[in-house]
């Protein structure tokens, strides 16, 4: 019997209408470098409505077509985001940081016709121009130097000019919530990248997640800000989420250093930031070494890569902010799960909670698969692949406007779960721990070594700023360690020491004996270790 409930889609409509009405004053607010640019949620509504008109009646975008953002996170691409699926089309966002090569397989493989550029982005996206097939109109954001457009077969638009003059309101159309609303590829490590395509259910469910106690808790007193790029993940959901909640925004745009970050805090003052590890990592060495007041950030979200806890500890003993770790993926929209610790535990306990990768909330199902094929218990000692399934996981990626979805085997379960790839334990009371990627895992004389544990431990001796562990192959045991270490500045350990570190932490079969110091970690283009690179450099005997 079917409920007698209404039956109203859950679209990215309704949070633009929500979030522009019931929270008209509050504000998005982009750092410039100097004042920062403040425009009330009622502006950024007015505003998307002013583009959803230029787009369909100037530039002719029709439901499903994909719209490409090449942009930091400010206000304007804030507008694109709940403009551009709330018409009918697809929002497609790109990931600045990728090689040329991929960025212009994606902006093909997606038949992007728009893309909306920040205009100091231009030149980044200029010598792509020719190999972009479907390409006809940029419209670009803000100054730039348009000079390496003067040849281009593309005509260019300036975003203010493109959206004077038009209608403030438009009539949204209705929309099946499971249409297609974003597009985001994965940065595609092995083989071509994969497009994730997110649906408007999917977002705002995801959101209204974000939202909840059990993960970011955003409230109209809150000013979130997302340091983890737009193109990264949607920000992590952060900016549907605080339209949704009325939280205004903080936008770094491209001032990604720690000392414009420490600045924008002090000025701005959100309450809740959110990046990968190697972005904290800096803002906590700016924070040590320089006076700053950050005392407005109730939490700092920390996720991307596993965070070590040396790093939480150091915000939350120095300088009072509250890390929390959380995991997930392109493929999870990404909140797959969060560290917080259990009701009623010590201090001591609530740090062991709060160091592994989370609990799931009931969205996400999860379960652990071993080398067989088989489901393991959740005894927080079994290891397996992590596999996942709920309303804002994908179930298969974009196979182009014209192909059937993806769904490849290494990717999906026969009975459609994903496999992320990822692997750990999961305690009885649902706490996950990832020991490694799949593909990063040490294999030594049949036993795992987890690069992440080893790495973790090397990041807590105080001469170390960074430490990325990968598997070399050995003769005897099939795989043994590499232990790739940057120092701090000035400093000048020893392996001896750093073994014997170690050596106290880990069992002696673990220790590494290769050993190198390195001027950086090799990082991807959304800042994670690229171990893919170091095996590569160091591995595969470019070792000093
Ligand atoms: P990419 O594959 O380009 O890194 P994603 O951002 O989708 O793109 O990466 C997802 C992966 O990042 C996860 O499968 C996992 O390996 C890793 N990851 C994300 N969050 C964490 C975390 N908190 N701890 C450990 N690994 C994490």
């Amino acid at each position: 019997m079917l409920s007698t409930m209404q039956d109203v889609p859950l679209t990215v409509s309704r949070i633009l209408a929500h979030g522009s009405t019931l929270h008209g004053e509050t504000e998005v607010i982009t750092w410039t470098g100097a004042e920062p640019q403040r425009r009330t949620f009622a502006e950024v509504g007015r505003r998307a409505a002013r583009l959803a008109h230029a787009l369909r009646d100037e530039l002719g975008v029709a439901a499903e077509e994909r719209v490409g953002t090449l942009a930091w996170n400010n206000a304007e691409h804030l507008e694109a985001y709940l403009a551009i699926p709330s018409m009918g089309a697809v929002l497609h966002t790109l990931n600045l940081r990728l090689p040329a090569d991929q960025l212009t397989w994606i902006i093909n493989h997606a038949e992007d016709r728009v893309v909306l550029v920040n205009g100091t982005l231009v030149p980044l996206l200029a010598p792509l121009l020719p190999r972009l097939t479907t390409l006809e109109h940029l419209v670009v954001i803000g100054p730039g130097d348009l000079s390496t457009l003067a040849d281009a077969r593309v005509r260019v638009h300036d975003y203010e000019e493109l959206i004077a003059g038009r209608p403030e309101t438009f009539d949204w159309p209705s929309i099946d919530e499971r249409e297609a609303a974003a597009l985001c590829y994965t940065s595609g490590t092995t083989g071509d990248p994969k497009g994730v395509l997110y649906s408007h259910r999917s977002l705002y469910l995801h959101s209204l997640q974000v939202n909840n106690a059990e993960a970011f808790a955003l409230s109209p007193g809150d000013i979130a800000f997302p340091v983890v790029p737009m193109f990264h993940v949607n920000a992590w959901g952060l900016p549907h989420a605080a339209f949704m909640a009325g939280a205004s925004l903080l936008m770094p745009d491209r001032f990604l250093q720690p000392g414009p970050l420490a600045e924008m805090i002090e000025t701005v003052r959100p309450t809740i930031g959110a990046a990968v590890p190697t972005i904290w990592q800096g803002l906590l060495a700016e924070l040590d070494a320089t006076k700053h007041d950050v005392a407005c950030l109730r939490t700092v979200i920390i996720g991307g890569s596993a965070c070590p806890p040396v790093l939480m500890r150091g915000f939350e003993e120095r300088h009072g902010i509250r890390v929390v770790h959380a995991w997930g993926m392109t493929e999870t929209s990404p909140l797959g799960s969060v560290a917080h610790p259990p009701a009623g535990v010590s201090d001591d306990e609530a740090w062991t909670y709060r160091a592994t990768q989370g609990r799931f909330p009931a969205s996400v199902e999860a379960r652990l698969i071993g080398p067989d094929g088989e489901e393991l218990p959740w005894d927080g000692e079994s290891a397996g692949e992590l596999e996942v399934r709920g309303p804002w996981i994908a179930g298969a990626y974009y196979g182009g406007a014209q192909g059937e979805p993806l769904r490849p085997e290494d990717k999906f379960s026969p009975d459609g779960w994903l496999r992320t790839g990822d692997v750990g334990t999961i305690t009885p009371n649902g706490y996950l721990t990832l020991t490694d990627r799949a593909k990063d895992v040490i294999k030594s004389g049949g036993e795992w070594i987890s690069s992440v544990e080893l790495e973790n431990h090397l990041m807590a001796h105080p001469d170390v700023a960074e430490a990325a562990v990968v598997a070399v192959p050995d003769d005897k045991w099939g795989e043994r360690p590499l232990a790739t270490v940057v120092l701090r500045d000035g400093v000048a350990v020893g392996y001896d020491e750093l073994k014997a570190f170690l050596g106290e932490r880990i069992a002696r079969w673990q220790l590494p004996e290769r050993w190198a110091v390195i001027p950086a970690v090799p990082k991807t283009s959304v800042g994670k270790f690229d171990k893919k690179v170091l095996r590569r450099q160091y591995a595969e005997g470019e070792l000093d």
